[in-house]
């Protein structure tokens, strides 16, 4: 039996900043130059998104051949982080839907520490979480390992059957469940395909929302009767 949701865990790209749509065009754009002839840059991105960079890159080398140099991947890093910061913005009403949840509140991101935290500050995001940061680059394993989510859990001194987690991808769904939490799949980013939310599902989402709106609705049902 699982306790009652007394806190939430967010991750950042794609549920608190509307920034993967941005990274995935700046990505594809980079893969494309790249990768063979034929071969769809946007269909091998698609199943490893919420991925850290250098393993979706790592990963997609391994079936494909791409040249993988440490200045290769760089230069890819540092052309996504471009597009990423000149189209920063939050996601539509997240910030207005985390002021109504009166619970304490914490990132579990696989971007880099210094990337979240000057992205959160620049969209007035960074109060809400009270400095309860934690990024993959700083804690250990990324996600789907995991160690993001249970270093959030003990910042908030909580057991991760008393958070939830906040996703849009499976790779972040996977690493939540990996840490105990509960999951509410987000669909509602601007990167969001076809199919999406009943991947979250399949992953170990225990519902699946759209629009941030409804957030505070959804957390009061929850901690009423919990999946
Ligand atoms: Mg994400």
């Amino acid at each position: 039996m699982s306790g009652a949701v007394a806190h939430l865990v967010c991750d950042c790209d794609g549920v608190l900043l509307d920034s993967e749509a941005a990274a995935q065009r700046a990505l594809q754009i980079q893969l494309a130059a790249r990768l063979p002839p034929g071969v769809d840059a946007a269909a091998v991105i698609q199943p490893r998104l919420g991925m850290t960079l250098e393993a979706l890159l790592a990963d997609i080398a391994g079936q494909h051949p791409l040249p993988l140099t440490p200045d290769e991947i760089a230069r890819i890093r540092r052309a996504v982080d471009a597009e990423v910061a000149s189209r920063l913005r939050a996601v539509p009403g997240v910030a207005a839907a985390l002021r109504a949840i009166p619970l304490p509140k914490a990132v579990a991101s696989n971007s880099a520490g210094a990337r979240v935290r000057a992205a959160l500050r620049r969209t007035g995001l960074w109060p809400l979480f009270q400095g309860r940061v934690h990024c993959a680059d700083e804690v250990g394993a990324a996600k789907p390992a995991p160690d993001v989510y249970l270093a959030a859990c003990r910042s908030l001194r909580a057991a991760p059957d008393h958070c939830l987690a906040l996703e849009d991808s499976v790779t972040g769904v996977t690493a939540a469940r990996a840490a105990g939490l509960r999951v509410l799949g987000f669909a509602g980013a601007g990167h969001i395909a076809a199919g999406h939310a009943e991947r979250l599902l399949a992953a170990g989402a225990g519902q699946v929302f759209d629009d941030m709106r409804r957030l505070p609705e959804l957390v009061r049902r929850l901690q009423a009767r919990p999946f």
